[in-house]
């Protein structure tokens, strides 16, 4: 199949893209009909307290459940979503369903903590506040109840139109969180410019906690700093026990990870909040209570 006068490897390069391509194809198509099926749904991930322990937050994560491939993760369905500019459809459903559910358990006299919703750069526009707006009165949701997170890639484009945009938002009485720090190109400068109240630490700092060197340092700075823009900081991916002594003695105030969670249906976390499920966060040699 090797045409005369053009490369293998090149050949095979293009039979690469090209099966990408369908796959792409594939998805977008099937990421249509399962918002229509009802096939999304969330989970909800903890968020402790470094001080207390206690749950203090979840975010809500999107999860698929394809009926042939069972359970797809957003890192495969998102980056399509956002190329296709689906994400919209699927960012006002998360808002509404994330909504839903605040309501629900409302309605249930259940005392949940506040949740947060992922926002892509695309859903960022000056329609932004008044969709939230609207999403939240329609489910009589407080603003406190609800937090949205972005990511640094956010910040890069169209800078005046964005703060506008988070500041109509703050003014609304919801608070912000800027995702993944460190990982995008935004530089420190940004971070005092725009409205955020809480800063989340990526995982890819977390994982050589506390044994690599530049890890330690990346982490002590991003806490140092978001300490003195007097921002909370929330620690992801954390997974063991070390990372979260380091990460408590550095003075970073929350934690998401499986070391306390794994991201979890509506119910489960329900119950964990029920049975008033604590992490031990005392010194070097805690240990995990549940
Ligand atoms: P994110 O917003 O940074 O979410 C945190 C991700 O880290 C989640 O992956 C979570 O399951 C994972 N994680 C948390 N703790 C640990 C840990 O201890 N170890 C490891 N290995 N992973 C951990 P998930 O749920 O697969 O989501 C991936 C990304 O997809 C999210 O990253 C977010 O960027 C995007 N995403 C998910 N839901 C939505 C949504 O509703 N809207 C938008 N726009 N993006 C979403
Ligand atoms: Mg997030
Ligand atoms: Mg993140
Ligand atoms: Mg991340």
């Amino acid at each position: 199949r090797v045409m005369p006068g053009q490369a293998p490897a090149l050949l095979f390069y293009s039979e690469e893209m090209n099966q990408r391509a369908k796959e792409h194809l594939r998805i977008e198509s099937e990421l249509r009909q399962a918002l229509a099926n009802k096939e999304l749904l969330l989970y909800y991930q903890p968020k402790v307290s470094l001080r207390s322990g206690r749950v203090v937050g979840a975010e809500a994560l999107l999860r698929w459940r394809h009926p042939v491939r069972g359970l797809v993760s957003p890192g495969v369905f998102i980056p399509v979503a956002e190329e296709t500019g689906l994400i919209l459809d699927l960012g006002n459903w998360v808002l509404e369903e994330a909504c839903r559910q605040i309501a629900a358990w409302r309605d249930a006299n259940l005392m949940m903590p506040p949740i947060a919703v992922n926002l892509s750069a695309r859903q960022f526009d000056n329609q932004l506040p008044q969709r939230v707006a609207d999403v939240m009165a329609r489910h009589q949701v407080p603003p406190e109840q609800l937090m949205l997170e972005m990511t640094e890639s956010l910040l890069v484009r169209g800078a005046d139109n964005v703060i506008a945009i988070m500041n109509k938002l703050v003014a609304m009485g919801l608070s912000l969180a800027l995702d993944d720090f460190g990982t995008g190109y935004s530089s420190l400068a940004y971070l005092k410019k725009f409205p955020i109240s809480t800063l989340k630490i990526d995982r890819a700092f977390v994982i050589g906690l506390p044994f690599e060197e530049n890890d330690c340092a990346i982490a002590r700075a991003i806490v140092t700093m978001a300490k003195q823009l007097r921002q909370e900081i929330v620690a992801e991916g954390v997974e063991t026990i070390e990372q979260m002594s380091f990460l408590r003695e550095l003075g970073c105030d929350q934690l998401q990870g499986y070391l306390f969670s794994q991201p979890i249906p509506a119910a489960d976390f329900e119950r964990m909040l029920g049975e008033g499920k604590r992490l031990a966060v005392t010194g070097r040699q805690s240990t995990l209570a549940l």
